[in-house]
């Protein structure tokens, strides 16, 4: 494989809501990015993002200017698969979350690409295991996987597949470190990886407890931002355990884990809202209603809190 020095030129595959961001960060990180999509206008509005967050940096101070136009100018975009994998040293796909369109891809990569290229994949849960067969060369695939908005969130899960090699994991994980984010090794493919295993209990109980009616929507989520998950950035889950005791955390568990939502599938609620296109910000309408909400200026706001928090905070 390339070594971490010989990695100059990233591909970034699919430009929708992750791409962009992670074309910044890569670029950020003195890589030279080439953005590729299905689509020519995802290419485009990719373009006008990456523009638009590097703004919101420079005006919180975040980035020099000089330092936001070298991040513009080291990324460029081509609407043709074969030029955007034949010069990358790194390959990171970020196409939907759909198994068939994902071993289609890395089929077509695996062809494409040079040897001794890493191709990782974003996905959220799908097996990486599963993904890699579709290449000739498995040990090459790796999941990578960013957080949502990915110029922000530090942590990266580097997943490894049952034929990952470790030369791969390894190089991927100094690839995190080289861009300034915190690597996270999964030593396990399961499904959901670490952190939405985590986040998806979270909020199956938050759905339970406000499909049961124990507290409104805006609590439900205060109850997070200003109670349990406001000391998450300094004490994980495992640390609050040993600052409670590990005691009380049994006794406390012995009558309450019985009580936890256990449900096996999506609640009624979720499939009907789907089903109605409440899909939150994106549609106006999910388990808030953004009808009169100017969505730009929330999602700015949302940034320039998370970047102070950012700032601030030292892992
Ligand atoms: P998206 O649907 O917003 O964007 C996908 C992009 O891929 C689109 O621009 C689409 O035109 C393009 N595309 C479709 N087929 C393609 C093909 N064959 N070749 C090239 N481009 C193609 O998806 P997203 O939300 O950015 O998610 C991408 C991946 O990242 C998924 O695996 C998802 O699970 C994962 N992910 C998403 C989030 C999130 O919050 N959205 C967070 C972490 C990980």
């Amino acid at each position: 494989m390339k070594t971490i020095e010989q990695i100059k030129n990233v591909a970034v595959i699919g430009t929708g809501t992750m791409g962009p961001g992670i074309a910044q960060v890569f670029s950020q990180g003195s890589l030279n990015v080439l953005l590729y999509d299905i689509k020519v206008e995802q290419l485009e509005k990719a373009t006008q993002t990456i523009q638009s967050s590097l703004k919101t940096f420079v005006e919180t101070g975040y980035l020099t200017s000089k330092d936001a136009d070298g991040t513009r100018n080291r990324i460029s975009s081509t609407s043709n698969l074969k030029e955007a994998a034949q010069g990358a040293d790194f390959v990171l796909e970020a196409v939907p979350e759909v198994l068939d369109i994902k071993k289609s891809i890395f089929n077509e990569l695996d062809r494409l690409c040079p040897p001794d290229v890493i191709l990782a994949t974003n996905t959220s849960g799908l097996s990486i295991t599963e993904i890699a067969k579709a290449t000739r060369s498995p040990d090459r695939v790796v999941g990578m996987h960013w957080w949502n908005p990915p110029i922000i969130i530090p942590a990266i899960e580097v997943i490894k597949g049952e034929l990952t090699s470790e030369e791969t994991l390894n190089i991927t994980k100094c690839l995190v470190t080289k861009i300034k984010k915190i690597p996270i090794i999964v030593k396990k493919d399961v499904p959901g990886f670490l952190g939405n295993r985590m986040q998806y209990a979270l909020m199956r109980e938050a759905i339970s407890l406000l499909n049961e009616g124990v507290a409104s929507a805006e609590d439900i989520d205060m109850m997070i931002k200003a109670g349990i998950g406001f000391k998450f950035p300094v004490i994980g889950p495992l640390e609050t355990i040993d600052m409670a005791g590990v005691d009380i955390f049994y006794r406390v568990s012995q009558y309450l884990y019985g009580k936890l939502d256990q449900s096996p599938s999506p609640p009624a609620i979720v499939k009907e809202k789907v089903e109605k296109n409440e899909l939150g910000l994106k549609t106006g309408k999910g388990f808030y209603d953004y009808t009169n909400v100017n969505i730009q200026a929330l999602m700015a706001e949302r940034i320039k809190k998370l970047l102070i928090i950012l700032r601030e905070i030292k892992m």
